[in-house]
């Protein structure tokens, strides 16, 4: 086949892959760019008809699957069937597929960064598409028996399909291949052939001589544990045979078992430590884990199983339970976790929400955490890097990146120089003994915890640096917002001075008046209402006048700030990026971790007995030491940079402006209002005192102007109002006072009279017989 280059229009490429039977290979048009992957028998007369059998089938059951997620046939162009003749010894029938062109899952899992597991967002999607691939094989009665990551390709969409591209990135979906070893069975019947790929098989495939599609759900544990912690869950450096009486021994809670570093086996129900995932998405993937990797073929994939259905006989268990492998994982990976990265502690923090989480819940959790007090806390959306205020909803800041969402800072400390790293337990020793020589599996141990060590000490750092230059941009935004709030309050000031201003002038005036008054001894008991209010005026003035210079101060202070807010810091960030980061280290690590996984890789091909001898493991030890004390110096470094200095005094800063500014605007409406109310009071305090003035309207003529009218201007104070009364003639005004003297001697009499009835009914109470009254007029 290796001399066949060219078919009609088609160009060989390169082979894709070759496994025992079949070799995949790309083939291009010349003219179309067309690409299909067709994949041929290699053998011939040594076939067996079983072996034919089986080919056959592969080939008509992927015509069959109609599924996203698993690889999709293409019609065989007809120049291949003569042109692959000679290729094709067997006549067996030619698989033509689209070409899937990110690879095999496992060159993603053999790629050194992939040492501790793949990212969170990569696991939830490889978990969700093979979810999708392998409930369709299982509806259809299909049993894959050969899942693990070979067989599982990256299909890149087309980047003409602009909606699915992610951030830049073409959107990559996981497709399951090569169902050569599946067969048509129904989830009941058995199969008795020995078939798959031995690490990833189901223990009774080799124990038994029947099984179900449970094998298929533990491959699918398997293959979840491995791209979570980068590394089989079940003493990943021993043959089958060798691992399966010790994972046997394991209760149902057990999802790993491996060997210390003193070689004793030990069981754990939790997932490695090293690994990229969340807190919240691992401990939910572990019940997950504990459902897959159930070593009872007929409880594995069901429901959790119940001390009543563990003591039952093995073919009563599958009727009183019930599969729930694939929905248990679908609402695991519909569960929303929002992922905050804690500048403060340095530390990566993760929670499960739902639509009516809220920003005071998520403090009170990250409290509990990092123990920043929730007052203390600042949270900024990375999104938007604007400061989130108690009362919103966490889930508008969620997305399906892997990167945080949210930044929060203490807001005493924005970088703590006393927080510990995590170092992985077998760094950890290697630390303390430098100088010792490791065998085969611990030295392994070391380089995949070493390296991962140093690819998670990058990723706080590049969070760390974000999270800085995500705090200065929320204090430009922070003081763009004072400035809003500041013109707003300033145009309220600007009312209220006038306010003050005309109420100045009135009381000025009332005041003069009152002196007068006082002077000539006039009116002085309708003038203590009048005073009172003068002396509050006096008092409300004084507190604006004293608010108008507080004012004036923080508006300077508020523009300083804002200056300082808008100096980039960036350059100072991009300057300590420049002298301070990993970039030796991670080459020196990628350097020898990849060198000891090439030796590796010679090991496990040429011979076993190497594997027996001891290894010296300095250089890895080395990038792990160097990058636990750059991690160190730039902890304290960190503490004397200038930038650190101006985020925290204008974080500092802006927070008191913001406090005098609220402050200031409270007291401006008071203030107004107290004016408010002081006007009332004055003109109340008028028009009472007039209307007392009128009553007495006899001596209208001699009262003041200022109390009778106020619409005169050439009044005098104290002036008579009648030097301005012009009436209408001389006699009138004769008669008008003979009048009005008339009346009042009528009156004068009436009272008289009045009185003297009175004073008589009195005396008549008093004899019945006294008749003097009538002596009188
Ligand atoms: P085998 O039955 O020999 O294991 P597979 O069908 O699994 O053959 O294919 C072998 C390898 O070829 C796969 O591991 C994968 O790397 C590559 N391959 C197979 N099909 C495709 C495809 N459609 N697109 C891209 N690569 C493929
Ligand atoms: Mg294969």
């Amino acid at each position: 086949m290796d001399d066949i280059v060219f078919i009609g229009d088609w160009v060989k490429d390169r082979i894709l892959g070759s496994g025992s039977f079949g070799t995949v290979v790309l083939w291009k048009h010349k003219y179309t760019e067309e690409k299909l992957a067709i994949k041929t028998c290699k053998w011939g007369s040594e076939l067996t008809a079983k072996h034919k059998e089986r080919w056959t089938k592969e080939v008509e059951m992927l015509q069959c699957c109609n599924n996203p997620n698993i690889v999709g046939t293409k019609k065989l162009p007809p120049e291949f069937i003569l042109g692959l003749e000679r290729a094709n010894p067997s006549k067996l029938p030619i698989l033509c597929m689209e070409y899937c062109s990110g690879g095999d899952l496992r060159q993603v899992l053999n790629k050194p960064d992939a040492c501790g597991g793949l990212k969170e967002n990569q696991v939830r999607q490889i978990l969700s598409d093979i979810r999708n691939a392998m409930q369709f094989l299982h509806t259809n009665k299909i049993t894959h028996r050969d899942l693990k990551p070979e067989n599982i390709v990256l299909h890149t969409s087309d980047s003409s399909n602009k909606s699915e591209d992610i951030q830049g990135q073409r959107k990559v979906s996981y497709k399951l291949i090569d169902l050569g070893y599946a067969k048509e069975i129904d989830s009941n019947s058995i199969c008795g052939s020995f078939v798959g790929t031995l690490q990833y098989l189901a223990p009774e495939i080799f124990y038994s001589k029947t099984y179900s599609n449970s094998v298929d759900f533990w491959s699918f544990g398997l293959l979840a544990f491995e791209i979570i912690c980068g590394i089989r869950p079940f003493l990943p450096y021993l043959a089958p045979v060798q691992w399966m009486p010790h994972v046997k021994k394991k209760s149902h809670e057990h999802i790993c078992v491996f060997e210390t570093f003193y070689e004793d086996v030990e069981y754990s129900s939790e997932i490695f430590p090293e690994n990229r995932i969340s807190k919240p998405f691992k401990i939910l993937m572990e019940k997950w884990l504990q459902v897959a990797l159930e070593w009872d073929p007929k409880m594995r994939g069901r429901d959790a199983p119940s001390k009543v259905t563990f003591n039952l006989p093995s073919e009563q268990k599958e009727a009183a339970s019930k599969v729930v492998i694939f929905d248990l994982l679908e609402s695991i990976l519909a569960k929303k976790i929002i992922k905050v990265f804690s500048v403060t502690t340095l530390s990566h923090l993760a929670y499960e929400i739902n639509d009516s989480t809220t920003v005071e819940m998520l403090k009170l959790w990250i409290n509990n955490d990092i123990k920043i007090p929730v007052q203390e806390q600042i949270i900024i959306s990375v999104a938007t890097y604007i400061v989130i205020g108690n009362e919103d909803q966490v889930v508008k800041y969620w997305n399906e990146n892997n990167a945080p969402m949210l930044y929060v800072y203490g807001k005493k400390s924005i970088v703590d120089d006393n927080i510990e790293p995590i170092v992985p337990i077998a760094v950890r020793r290697c630390l303390e003994h430098p100088k010792a020589l490791y065998n085969y599996k611990n030295s392994q141990n070391l380089y995949r915890n070493g390296f991962y060590f140093v690819l998670s000490q990058m990723e706080i750092y590049d969070c760390l640096i974000n999270g800085l230059f995500a705090r200065a941009e929320s204090l430009k935004h922070e003081s763009k917002q004072l400035i809003v709030k500041h013109n707003s309050v300033d145009k309220d000031m600007g009312k209220l001075l006038a306010k003050k201003e005309i109420i100045m002038k009135t009381t000025a005036l009332g005041k003069k008046h009152i002196e007068h008054l006082k002077e000539n001894s006039i009116g002085t008991n309708f003038l203590g209402g009048f005073e009172k209010i003068f002396k509050e005026v006096d008092d409300q003035i004084d507190k604006i006048d004293k608010l108008q210079c507080a004012w004036s101060q923080l508006s300077i202070r508020l523009q300083s700030a804002a200056r300082r807010s808008n100096e980039a810091i960036s350059t100072d960030l991009n300057n300590f990026v420049t002298k301070y980061n990993f970039q030796t280290i991670f080459t020196n690590a990628l350097k020898s971790y990849n060198s000891f996984k090439k030796s590796d890789f010679y090991f496990e091909n040429k011979s076993k007995d190497i594997k027996t001898q001891f290894y010296n493991v300095s250089d890895i030890v080395r990038s792990s030491y160097d990058c636990l004390k750059l991690r160190s110096k730039i902890v304290m470094e960190m503490q004397n940079q200038t930038f650190i200095q101006k985020l925290k005094d204008l974080s500092v800063e802006l927070s008191k402006i913001s406090e005098i500014v609220i402050n200031a605007a409270e007291t401006t409406e008071k203030l107004s209002s107290c004016l408010e109310t002081l006007i009332d009071e004055l003109t109340n305090c008028m028009w009472s005192t007039i209307s007392l003035v009128i009553r007495d309207a006899d001596h209208i003529s001699e009262l003041p102007y200022s109390v009778v009218s106020f619409q005169k201007r050439d009044f005098k104070v104290g002036e008579p109002v009648s030097n301005h009364i012009t009436l209408p003639n001389k006699v009138e005004d004769v008669q008008l006072k003979s009048l009005i003297q008339e009346s009042l001697k009528i009156r004068k009499y009436q009272t008289s009279l009045c009185e003297k009835l009175n004073s008589q009914q009195m005396s008549l109470q008093k004899s019945v017989y006294d008749f003097s009254f009538l002596d009188g007029e």
